[in-house]
């Protein structure tokens, strides 16, 4: 069926889009004065549509960076704007788009950024918030929105409409209704009554708010159902025990619902909760079922990295403090645990710190990866204790500019590691846990010259590690023992005379594997026999019963 919706005889409006073109001059001048755009701003718009409001923009600013989702609208934009060369025209889904680095590239000179638009009403939300949270580039906003949206934006504590909506908002900008607009001011007609608004964006940050993403999460639970008191709203959230010891301990009532509390209220409430959390993660181990050496490229080794979770683990808490702490660190800023919690503190501008214990139970320098592990894992407390998104692309920047084991233990699941080791291809199949005894030689044995030692003959494993994994699927352990490889066996024993005579001893009876660089064997689905008998003879060393498992 056809969209009837047609305006000016030629393009349809499409609904999905929620386009309502904006016809009434006196409103689009008022728009543009109100925003007090000048020839020194760039303009952010969403929506163009066919231009109405981006001729009055480009005649007044001195760029106009726009988005528009409907290809079909190009054409026709640029017919209207075909006196003006002051624009550059995104033809996407502005939700998709890196905003901030768009108007890096566009800026020039200009000193201000603001965002005037006449939105597209279904994403107002996502627009205005996903905005406000990942730039601080544009400084004002002036908007086109429903005006009951309007209205909960720019809302008071002990209003009707205030919500976590205006929260959000208040949090970062000061909001005001400009003025209403009638619905026969669009074409086609909406339902619905509109306003302009104005966010300001707050010159820095006036509150002393310890993390954001539990208060933003913190505002949403605390308004889920209005009529509830705040702490039915939050139990599923929270232990009710601790909402009301909070409750007392800020000297609230009992019974207080969100509606009553202004936006310090929930910052000291958010602080509270972030100090009471204690984050316990386990930072869990891994062999290597194929590692496969190519050519330097670039000063570094490519690889094809299968790695595998094991139940090993070092123990790792994790507690709010002011400043990043590790406790009994004797490498002081060196420690890739605190190089984890620095940069993520970095990355996402995190005013205070974070106390951490790591129980060691990994042996270092091992080829068991203790260190990634562990930095991996500081990287996924931090994402708890401070309700980030563990998904959120800076973590995995953060774990890969670490070293590259470290993006694999974000994940703790089997992976075919490549590149360097850091782009991760989890492999989403399960296998029942399979034995391993890991055999740790009390031996230094250096990574770099273990690599050096290489020699790359230009073969392809590619079968091999196929028949490895199609072993774990079949559950054939014998198919999987006749298959693992690993490129550094060769140069690591060839580098130490004690780690090549253990090897081939216990290879008489009994097959056995290096993981990463070493110097720790493995054998895989060892039998009772094999497994006192190396207890018996290597008493003084390192030796772990475990298994290797598909996820952790
Ligand atoms: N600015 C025009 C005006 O005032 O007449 C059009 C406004 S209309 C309410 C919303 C516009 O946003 C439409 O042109 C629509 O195609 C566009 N739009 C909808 N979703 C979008 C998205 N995700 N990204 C970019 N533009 C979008």
């Amino acid at each position: 069926m056809p969209d009837k919706r047609k305006h000016s005889g030629e393009v349809v409006a499409k609904k999905r889009f929620g386009q309502n073109f904006l016809h009434d001059e006196r409103v689009l001048d008022r728009i543009v004065n109100e925003s007090q755009v000048d020839k020194d701003t760039l303009v952010v718009e969403i929506g163009p549509g066919l231009g109405a409001l981006t001729k009055r923009l480009c005649q007044k600013a001195g760029f106009v960076l726009a988005y528009e989702i409907d290809y079909t609208l190009i054409e026709p934009l640029k017919d209207t704007l075909q006196f003006y060369n002051n624009y550059e025209l995104i033809n996407k889904d502005v939700l998709t788009c890196d905003v901030e680095a768009d108007i890096k590239k566009y800026r020039g000179n200009l000193s201000k950024v603001y965002l005037v638009a006449n939105l597209p009403y279904y994403i107002t939300t996502p627009i205005i918030l996903g905005l406000l949270s990942t730039t601080k580039l544009i400084t004002r906003y002036v908007v086109m929105v429903q005006k009951e949206v309007g209205m909960r934006i720019c809302s008071k504590p002990k209003t009707k409409d205030y919500n976590a909506l205006s929260l959000a908002v208040m949090y970062r900008a000061n909001a005001k209704v400009l003025f209403d607009v009638d619905r026969h001011a669009f074409t086609p007609v909406p339902n619905v009554t509109s306003s302009v608004i104005c966010l300001d964006l707050l010159k820095e940050n006036k509150y002393e708010l310890l993390s954001e993403g539990l208060f933003f999460k913190l505002i949403k639970e605390a308004f889920s159902m209005r009529r509830k008191t705040l702490v039915n709203n939050l139990s599923g959230y929270y232990d009710k025990e601790l909402i009301n010891k909070m409750l007392r301990d800020l000297k609230y009532k009992p019974a207080v619902r969100a509606e009553e509390l202004g936006i310090e209220d929930f910052i000291n409430m958010s602080n509270y909760f972030l100090k009471e959390k204690d984050i316990y993660k386990k930072a869990y181990s891994k062999v290597n079922l194929a590692l496969e050496v190519m050519d330097t490229e670039g000063g570094y080794h490519k690889v094809n990295n299968l790695m595998a979770p094991i139940d090993l683990y070092d123990e790792m808490y994790f507690k709010y403090d002011d400043e990043i702490i590790l406790e009994d660190n004797p490498y002081g800023d060196d420690n890739i645990i605190v190089k984890a919690a620095k940069a993520f503190k970095e990355a996402f501008g995190i005013k205070g710190g974070c106390k951490i214990i790591c129980k060691k139970n990994i042996p270092a320098a091992a080829g068991l990866a203790g260190g990634s592990t562990d930095g991996a894992t500081t990287l996924l407390g931090l994402c708890e204790l401070y309700d980030i998104n563990k998904k959120d692309k800076r973590i995995y920047d953060i774990a890969a500019s670490l070293g590259s084991d470290v993006p694999f233990f974000l994940y703790n699941k089997i992976a075919l590691c490549t590149n360097r080791g850091e782009v991760i291809n989890t492999l989403d199949f399960d296998f029942k846990p399979i034995k391993v005894l890991l055999v740790k030689p009390e031996l230094g044995l250096s990574t770099a010259a273990v690599y050096k030692e290489y020699k790359y003959d230009g073969s392809s494993k590619s079968d091999k590690i196929n028949n490895i994994i199609d072993a774990l699927k079949n559950d054939d352990i014998k198919s999987l023992k006749e298959n693992i490889f690993n490129d550094l066996t060769t140069p690591a024993l060839k580098l130490n005379a004690d780690l090549n005579k253990m090897y081939n001893d216990i290879n008489k009876t009994t097959t056995i594997f290096l993981s990463g660089s070493g110097p720790t064997l493995f054998i895989v689905d060892p039998n009772k026999t094999t497994v006192n008998k190396i207890k018996k003879e290597y008493k003084d060393i390192f030796i772990y019963e475990g298994l290797i498992k598909a996820k952790n």
